[in-house]
């Protein structure tokens, strides 16, 4: 069963960040233990997303062997368990990329689902992230420069051994669909997995560093990124989640899996 997913695209500013919050968030609001990790480490902003506030130990601190993954959790919406990245170049340039892969089999053990925010580019630091997953997923926009870097980061993928598993098209707008999904998928050579529309409520969410799946459920964009969970799980598109769906019980029962499956 695929459960690690790199989420990346080549160019910067598609949506990886979004994308990554957004499916964590809402696996997560489905009852699924989920991880989200910020690889993005020159330009974190994962954390700041997700709404949190001081993380004095990231992954920086992890890759150089200064912290223990435990310490550079926090707990994001619904129990999502986040793994920033520092914000100060000093870190980024202490940090050891090849350790990446350590982190990713220690996750996949803790975790139902995991998700890689890669960085853009075709540096080292963006190139270790899509050899430690299960599957890479692209995020593509509905414009040819975005295209041409998520076809280069999936031949990347392919010439280190990893997977690209699809795509997602995201900020679709009713003019785009001029660029039909079919010629998408024929010049990428892979599925797409569905689209996410350009969607205000992204930003004001982004804005609000909240995820949109949780301040604005009830968006387009947030149907979409619940139906693109709910498939990646392997689950039908399910009723709107929200804290009624969990129940006293259920959240006990979770709690204490974590505690038993972190001690
Ligand atoms: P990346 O991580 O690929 O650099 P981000 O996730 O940070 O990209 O997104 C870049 C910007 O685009 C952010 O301001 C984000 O809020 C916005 N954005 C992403 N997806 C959408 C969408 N579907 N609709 C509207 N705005 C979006
Ligand atoms: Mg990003």
């Amino acid at each position: 069963m695929i459960r690690a997913y790199t989420i990346a695209s080549g160019k910067g500013g598609t949506g990886k960040t979004t994308v990554a919050a957004n499916l964590g968030t809402a696996l997560a609001q489905y009852g699924r233990e989920t991880c989200v990790v910020d690889t993005d480490m020159g330009m974190a902003n994962l954390g700041l997303v997700l709404g949190l506030a001081e993380t004095p130990v990231t992954l920086h601190e992890v890759l150089a062997g200064k912290a223990s993954l435990q310490d550079a959790m926090y707990e994001g919406p619904y129990g999502l368990k986040v793994v920033p990245s520092g914000l100060s170049l000093q870190g980024f340039q202490n940090a050891d990329p090849q350790r990446l892969k350590e982190v990713a089999r220690e996750l996949t053990d803790r975790c139902d689902y995991l998700f890689f925010d890669a960085p853009a580019g075709i540096s080292t630091d963006a190139v270790i992230p899509l050899a430690v997953a299960d599957e890479v997923l692209l995020v593509v926009n509905p414009e040819i420069s975005s295209l041409v870097d998520a076809l280069k980061i999936k031949i990347l993928t392919e010439t280190i051994g990893g997977t690209v598993g699809g795509a997602i098209l995201n900020r679709v707008t009713p003019e785009s669909t001029e660029m039909s999904r079919r010629k998408i998928e024929q010049t990428l050579g892979v599925p797409i997995i569905d689209m996410i529309p350009e969607d205000a409520d992204v930003r004001r969410a982004a804005a609000a560093r909240t995820p949109v799946v949780v301040r604005s459920p009830g968006s387009e964009s947030s149907k979409a990124f619940r139906k693109i969970a709910a498939s990646l799980a392997g689950f039908p598109v399910e009723k709107e989640p929200g804290p009624t769906q969990e129940g006293f019980i259920e959240r006990l029962a979770r709690a204490l899996f974590r505690r038993v499956s972190y001690d």
